[in-house]
Order: C-alpha cells, then sequence, then structure tokens
C-alpha cells in the first residue's frame, strides 16, 4: 500500500478512504454516478472473482491507484456472486442532490451472505440463514435466522459432535461468532464463511433486551429461553448483527416469533450420512438425482423450502407425523382436490417473502399488488380444501381471509402500477381527492397549453406558430424566421434556433407552473401515501406470514400425495416399536433412472431380537449399495411423513441412521482415506443406539484385505454383542468370507444379491435372497467393464493360482471360518507383489521375469 499523503488526496479520495475505515473487513462498493466503483486491494480483488476490467484512476497528485467498477443496474448480479463466493460488501451511496459540488456518501447497508434480503439475491426455494454461535463451558447456543422470510430459532448443544451435526442440518450462508471463540470454534465450522461478531453483540443483558424489544415480550421465558442461557446469546447477537448490518438505512425486522427447539427432537443425521444417502443434493453437489429432486412436487416458493426443512429434519414425533401422512392421505384420496389446489398455488407468489418486505419497507408497488393477488386467492384455496372436511379443517381454518389487507391494496393501488414510485401512477384515481385534485389541475393547465397552439395562432396571424416542450428548457412558443415580425410584445425570447426563436408568455409561463409543481407534488404525496399503505400492511405481516406457512404445509403434502399417486408409493405404518418391514422396496431415485419396470423390488426385514443384521454378499455391481440405501431413503421418508416407495412398509420409528460407505466407494467426496472411514465408523459405534438404524457398505475396503476383513467382522460382532448398540443394521461386503458369521451370531442373518451364472455369463438378478455368496465375481465385472480378453484370461489363471495356494480352500473357493484368516498371510504378499509390478514401465522380457520369479516362489511345487 502506498503510504496515504492526506494533503495530496483528491476530496473524493478522502470520502472513500473514510468509508473504507469504517467497513475495514467488507468490500467497499462506491457510488460514483452510474456505477460502483472499488478501489486499491478491493478492486483486485473484484476484477479476479468477477472477471471484470481493472483500470486506474487518478486520485491524488501524480497518483493512479486500481480501480474496478460494475454499473449500478446490474449491481445484484455481481452481488449474488460475491455474496456466493463468501465474500462482504459495504453498500456506499450519494446522498443530495446530483449536481451539487461534492455528494455526499454513507454506507447504508452492509451485504453479508447469510443477511440478504434482496430478491435477487435469494434462490427462491431456498432459506437463507445466518447462523450464530456461542460457546461455555463445553455447551453451545445456537440460533439462526432468515431475514428474509422472518424464520428465527435457537437451541442450545451439549458437545461438539452434535454441534457440528446441527450446522449440517441447518446449512447457514454465514456463521457468526466472538472474536475470541473463533479460533476454537472454526474447526467445527467446515467452509462456511465466518463472520465476527463485536463483544456487546453477545452480552447477556443486552441480548435479553434486545430481544424482548424484538419480540415484544415481557419475558423470554414464554420462547421457551428461560433456562437457555447460551441460546439467549445466540439469539440476541444474531439480532444484533442484522441491525448492525440491515438497520443502517431504517429497515425493521421482520421477526416476531422464536421458536427454540431440541436437536434431539429430531432423527439424528450426520454430515457423512446426509451426503451419502444424496438427500438435499447429491455426493456431487447437484439437486437433480437427490432424494429432494424425486418428492419435490411443490408449487411455492414457500414450499419448495418446507419440504427442504423437513428433509434436513425427519421426525420422532409419532403424532406429528401420522396428522401429515392423514393430510397427505387426503391428497391421494381426491386427485381432484389436490389439481385444485396446485393451479391455485401456482399463481402464489412468495407471500412468506413479501410480507417480510413489507415489514422491512422494502416492498415495491408491485409488491402490494401480488400480495393482495395472491391473499384473494385464498378463500378459492379455502373452498378447494372442503373436499375433505374432516381431514383437512385444521388446515383449512388456518387459511384465514385479509379482506383489509386486499381492501386497503386494491383501493389505493392501480391494478398494474410502475415498478418504482419516481414517475407517478401508482395510485389508483379516486383514491384522494387531494392527488385527484391536483392531477385535474395540471390536466386543465396541458390543455390550457395545447389551447394556446390555436388562440395565439388566430391573435398573431402566425399559422405555423407552434407549442412545443423540451426537458432543459420547458414550454416554448415556437415560431419560425420568417414570421419573427408578427411577434407580439408580449412574447418574451427564450431560446434562438436556426430557422427560428422560442418564446414564453406569461400566460404559458403560468400553465407551465402548475403542471410542473403538480407533477412533482404528486410523486411526493403518492410517495406519502404508498409508505403509509405499505406500513399499514405491514402490521398483519405476523398473520401473513403464518397464512404463508399453512400454505407452504398444504403445498408440501400436496406434492407428496402427487408423488405417491404418480409413483405408486404407499402409507407406511409407523409405530414406537422395534420392527422395520418393507416389501417390495424400491430406490426413489435409482427407479427413475431406468425405464419403467425395470427396477427389481426388494423386501427387508429388521428386528432387533429376529435379524438385527443382513449381512449382504454378492458381486459387483450386483445392488448391494441400491438396496442399502433405499431402505434408510425409505425410513426417512415415512419419517417426514410421506408416503415410501414399497409396496407395504412398517417403519417403527428410528431415531438415527448412520451410513458409512467403504472408501473405495466413496471417490467422490476427496477425502478417501481409510483413516475417514475408520473415523466415521468408530462414531457409530459409540453413539448408535438399539433404535438406530446402521448402513455399512463396504466397510474395511479401504486397507489391506486381510486388515479389512478383520475390522469389518470386529465391527459386525461389536453391533451385534454390545448391549448398548444393539441397533439394526444392514451391511454390505465384499468379504464372502464374513458370512462365515452367521453360525456364530443368532442376530446376524446372510443375504445374497442373487446372480445367475449361464456358459461363464452371469445375469444380475437383483433380487435379495437368504444365503451367502460364496465369491465375488470381480473378474467378470472386468469383463463387463471391458478389460482386454488377455488380461481376463490371465487373472483367472492368477486367481485359481491364489485359491489353490490358500490351505484349506479344497474346491478352490475360500470357506473358511473368518477367525482363520491370519493364516493366509503368503497369498497377501503374493498379490502385493503382484500389484506392485509396474507392468507400463517394463519390457516383455522383465514381465516374464518377474512372472517366473512369482511362479517360483509362490507357485505349487512342481
Ligand atoms: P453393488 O453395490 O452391488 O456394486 P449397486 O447397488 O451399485 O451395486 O448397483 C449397480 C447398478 O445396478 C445400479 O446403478 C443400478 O443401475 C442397478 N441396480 C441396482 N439395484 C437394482 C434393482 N433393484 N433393480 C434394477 N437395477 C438395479
Ligand atoms: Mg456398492
Amino acid at each position: 500500500m502506498r503510504p496515504s499523503n492526506l494533503a495530496d488526496d483528491t476530496p473524493l479520495r478522502r470520502q472513500y478512504l473514510n468509508l473504507k475505515r469504517q467497513h475495514p473487513d467488507t468490500i467497499l462498493f462506491f457510488r460514483l454516478g452510474d456505477f460502483y466503483e472499488t478501489f486499491d486491494e478491493d478492486a483486485k480483488l473484484v476484477a479476479r472473482e468477477l472477471q471484470i476490467t481493472l483500470t486506474s484512476r487518478p486520485m491524488a497528485r501524480g497518483e493512479r491507484v486500481p480501480m474496478a467498477g460494475v454499473p449500478h443496474h446490474a449491481v445484484e448480479h455481481y452481488l449474488a456472486r460475491l455474496m456466493a463466493k463468501g465474500y462482504r460488501v459495504a453498500m456506499a451511496e450519494q446522498l443530495g442532490e446530483p449536481g451539487s459540488k461534492m455528494m455526499e456518501r454513507e454506507v447504508l447497508r452492509v451485504l453479508t451472505p447469510g443477511t440478504v434480503v434482496e430478491p435477487g439475491l435469494l434462490e427462491a426455494t431456498h432459506n437463507t440463514y445466518l447462523l450464530a454461535l456461542v460457546s461455555a463451558d463445553g455447551r453451545y447456543g445456537l440460533a439462526y435466522i432468515d431475514a428474509s422470510t422472518g424464520q428465527f430459532a435457537a437451541t442450545e448443544l451439549g458437545d461438539a459432535a452434535a454441534l457440528v451435526r446441527e450446522l449440517h442440518r441447518v446449512g447457514p450462508a454465514e456463521c457468526l461468532v466472538l472474536g475470541e471463540q473463533l479460533e476454537a470454534l472454526a474447526p467445527l465450522l467446515g467452509d462456511v464463511p465466518l463472520s465476527t461478531a463485536d463483544a456487546w453483540m453477545f452480552e447477556p443483558g443486552g441480548c435479553r433486551d434486545t430481544l424482548l424489544r424484538q419480540l415484544e415480550a415481557a419475558s423470554l421465558e414464554a420462547f421457551g429461553l428461560g433456562d437457555l442461557p447460551l441460546a439467549t446469546r445466540a439469539a440476541g447477537g444474531v439480532l444484533h448483527y442484522l441491525g448492525h448490518t440491515r438497520h443502517l438505512a431504517g429497515e425493521k425486522l421482520p421477526i416476531s416469533e422464536l421458536r427454540t427447539y431440541r436437536a434431539e427432537g429430531f432423527l439424528t443425521l450426520d454430515q457423512y450420512s446426509r451426503r451419502n444417502l444424496e438427500i438435499l443434493r447429491t455426493t456431487t453437489g447437484e439437486v437433480k438425482g437427490s432424494l429432494l429432486s424425486v418428492v419435490d412436487a411443490t408449487c411455492t416458493p414457500m414450499g419448495g423450502r418446507l419440504l427442504r426443512q423437513w428433509l434436513a429434519a425427519p421426525l420422532l414425533d409419532l403424532a406429528e407425523l401420522e396428522a401429515r401422512q392423514e393430510h397427505v392421505a387426503a391428497f391421494v384420496d381426491n386427485g381432484l382436490m389436490g389439481g385444485e389446489v396446485a393451479d391455485l398455488l401456482r399463481r402464489m407468489p412468495d407471500l412468506e417473502r413479501l410480507a417480510a418486505r413489507c415489514t422491512q419497507g422494502l416492498a415495491s408497488p408491485r409488491d402490494l399488488v401480488a400480495l393482495a393477488a395472491s391473499l384473494e386467492l385464498l378463500p378459492a384455496v379455502r373452498t378447494a380444501l372442503a373436499a375433505a372436511p374432516e381431514r383437512l379443517a385444521q388446515l383449512a381454518a388456518a387459511l384465514r381471509d385479509f379482506p383489509e389487507v386486499v381492501g386497503l391494496v386494491r383501493g389505493a393501488l392501480r391494478d398494474e402500477p410502475p415498478a418504482t414510485l419516481t414517475d407517478g401512477g401508482v395510485i389508483r384515481p379516486g383514491f384522494s381527492p387531494e392527488l385527484d385534485g391536483l392531477l385535474a389541475g395540471a390536466s386543465d393547465a396541458k390543455a390550457g397549453i395545447a389551447g394556446l397552439e390555436v388562440t395565439e395562432r388566430e391573435r398573431t396571424g402566425i399559422r405555423n406558430l407552434r407549442v412545443g416542450y423540451n426537458r432543459v428548457f420547458g414550454y416554448y412558443i415556437e415560431v419560425s424566421n420568417g414570421n419573427l415580425a408578427q411577434v407580439p410584445a408580449d412574447y418574451q425570447r427564450k431560446q434562438t434556433l436556426a430557422g427560428g426563436e422560442r418564446f414564453v408568455t406569461p400566460r404559458l409561463k403560468e400553465y407551465e407552473s402548475i403542471v410542473l409543481t403538480a407533477e412533482e407534488r404528486r410523486v411526493a404525496l403518492e410517495t406519502e401515501m404508498f409508505e403509509r399503505l405499505r406500513a399499514e400492511v405491514a402490521g398483519w405481516a405476523p398473520t401473513m406470514r403464518n397464512v404463508a406457512q399453512a400454505l407452504a404445509y398444504v403445498d408440501v403434502v400436496r406434492g407428496l400425495a402427487h408423488v405417491a399417486v404418480t409413483r405408486h408409493y404407499c402409507r407406511p405404518t409407523l409405530d414406537l416399536g422395534d420392527a422395520l418391514d418393507v416389501v417390495e422396496g424400491r430406490h426413489p431415485v435409482i427407479e427413475l433412472a431406468l425405464p419403467p419396470g425395470v427396477f427389481v423390488p426388494n423386501d427387508c426385514h429388521l428386528r432387533n431380537d429376529g435379524c438385527q443384521m443382513m449381512l449382504l454378499t454378492g458381486p459387483n455391481m450386483a445392488g448391494k449399495s441400491t438396496y442399502l440405501r433405499q431402505v434408510a431413503l425409505i425410513v426417512l421418508l415415512a419419517q417426514i411423513g410421506s408416503f415410501v416407495p414399497a409396496a407395504s412398509a412398517h417403519v417403527g420409528l428410528v431415531d438415527r441412521v448412520f451410513t458409512r460407505v467403504g472408501a473405495q466407494d466413496d471417490l467422490a467426496s476427496g477425502q478417501s482415506t481409510f483413516m475417514v472411514e475408520m473415523v466415521e465408523t468408530s462414531l457409530i459405534l459409540q453413539s448408535s443406539t438399539p433404535r438406530s438404524l446402521i448402513i455399512l457398505d463396504e466397510v474395511g475396503r479401504g486397507t489391506s484385505t486381510f486388515d479389512g476383513l478383520a475390522i469389518a467382522q470386529a465391527v459386525v460382532e461389536y453391533i451385534h454383542n454390545h448391549p448398548a448398540c444393539g441397533a439394526k443394521t444392514l451391511f454390505a461386503t465384499h468379504y464372502h468370507e464374513l458370512t462365515a458369521l452367521e453360525a456364530e451370531l443368532p442376530r446376524v442373518h446372510n443375504f445374497r444379491m442373487d446372480v445367475l451364472e449361464e456358459k461363464g455369463q452371469v445375469v444380475f438378478l437383483r433380487k435379495v435372497v437368504p444365503g451367502g455368496a460364496d465369491r465375488s465375481y470381480g473378474i467378470y465385472v472386468a469383463k463387463l467393464a471391458g478389460a482386454p480378453r488377455s488380461v481376463i484370461r490371465r487373472a483367472e489363471e492368477l486367481l485359481a493360482t491364489l485359491e489353490a495356494a490358500s490351505p484349506g480352500a479344497p474346491n478352490g473357493h475360500a470357506r473358511h471360518p473368518a477367525h482363520q484368516l491370519a493364516l493366509f498371510s503368503p497369498a497377501e504378499s503374493f498379490r502385493d507383489e503382484l500389484e506392485d509390478l509396474d507392468l507400463q514401465n517394463m519390457t516383455p522380457l522383465q514381465a516374464l521375469n518377474a512372472l517366473q520369479g512369482l511362479q517360483l516362489r509362490y507357485g505349487r511345487a512342481r
């Protein structure tokens, strides 16, 4: 950085540096005419991140500073990209009239990824959460807000693992922590953009006061915060920070409610399981191909957001789940009603965010008209719901009317008002006598001006005399050069043109002043009336928000019903027992990726005291992973209240779902190390309960065969034998040796993916059948994958050699109890040596020699 010599700086530069000093941790967008400019390091960063040109500008004597700017009309697009990358932007706006010597500038808002409410910066079906976190004595207080909808929730968590799970459930866009706790908390927060709070923001007394004021309450007990001091601080902190970034322009926060909750009230899912099961997005980060993508038939943005919330937090509450099921069922049984409601909902704008925009004072005239239009649809929605009067009565009742709001908006605003207030024309004629009088006066004056052309032509005898208007000189009478002699004495010259002269008369000036003042006054009056209207509508915002949520709920259950009907899902029986029974279950995503009818359904029956663990073997590509995941997804769907892809299902509610995938199956995560796999697995073993469902897919694969096998076996034994665990488990493995465990562990049952072997060909039947596979068919899959014939042939020879080299494998197949495995180290070292051969860099002769060496050392005695 150059040393800043204030004396040399231009006044503009001084103003910039001053603002930048007040917002050091942001990119400062400095409004200069039609552009927002950035300077110095900000400019370099912005140029790089947004791929825009880096220029420079003289800002001090003999000195140019780097500059990069974006046009103000396209600024949201650029801001959205910076927010997505986790940056913070301070917007310095011009105040006062343009044209005066030096514009005043002030930062009116600071945009951060978690506090944006501008429609262009939000995704319709995503919540944008700002989350605050405080820790003390190993406990954590957490609160989050969606400032665009007013959703506000807080909780406390007793340990770091629970905190990390909760962070992954909420998925905040930005996380706020105290500066002094940053270092301790940052490792838990992953790659969420972090902001540091000033100490005062989390100060307990201030937090209480701010919460009480914002919630207009006398005590925090009513919100469940009574004995949650850390949650109270987090909730206060999040409000303070939001106010700090958004209050600058005097904006009100659209928050009138706070929900405290317990994370244990939801089905526990850690981040690995969320990722493995591809609930909201696939392992590669896309929505397409996720569970969400196949069950999302919502028609409104608020419905889309609610469905995400449901899928992120499956329930444990039987009564609530049955209520949801009943609502879904009502739509399943009334297809016509579903269609009708969907048609109405498709016409609904984002009522929840519109209501919040009223409170924030950001709603435009068009926003208010859209709001009224959607409120007008409510009676029709209610009427449609009356097709299932008993089951949906409660929902219909929640959709109350807002005749007052509709009346206010329709009475005051035109049906299709302009987007902004600046040009007038927003207020409906007949609404304000004052405005109407003003406009009538103006229109009389305009008529008078128009009439002047005729009367003045008559008076002066100038046939081509013309009355006109231009922005700089206002109204004028134009006379061509040839007729100047006839111009009367009361004409005052105003402007000389090439072909003539322009004049005004006292009369014309009088009219003009009426027209111009009327226009100015009109905009002022309309703005005033509009703002009053918006404030009045804002009074209903909390109630409208409740209705928006009821609509979201209707949208979600209707969408789930639509999915259930079109894809033949069934209503699962739910209870608090320990059974998990799925008859003809399907994988909701994979079945759609295949042609209709191709997916092969499979059953699953698990009990704590019966078949507690299915040990599933079978060749690669047989469908093991698909089967495991489909069972987990069916449980998740059942526990959001949805129907499930099966002929019938019985789900004893599950408290946790764990999934772990062997390292090699998990390449997409980029951290496919054996270590990660083991960390994840030990976490399961420590935290599962008899009510949990564990999905283990090829665990132990990330290490050499015998280690992996030993670990896999130990895990199976632990789950089976440990009294605190005892979870229902699906275990897919290519270690067919593990099937021997069935004989020793009574609640472990062998299953395999059935295949048909015909003349060296393997046909996958995709059917789960009792019994264990005796080999893995890896070579066959290599053949399928197009490996050269010679490689396949050679591999077959080698396999035969290997199997023959294993003592106790008389018929060439390893059929030994798993605990004898340690005896087979010769085969292991053979395999290692074989794998270590660098075939790419060997001559054929070297390869032949190496082979011979192997044969000598490991081959049968000849
Ligand atoms: P594995 O885990 O045994 O290697 P996967 O579960 O990955 O096998 O399945 C491989 C492929 O087989 C899937 O991508 C899918 O196309 C197909 N598949 C799996 N299960 C079924 C099924 N039940 N019906 C039809 N096709 C299936
Ligand atoms: Mg697999």
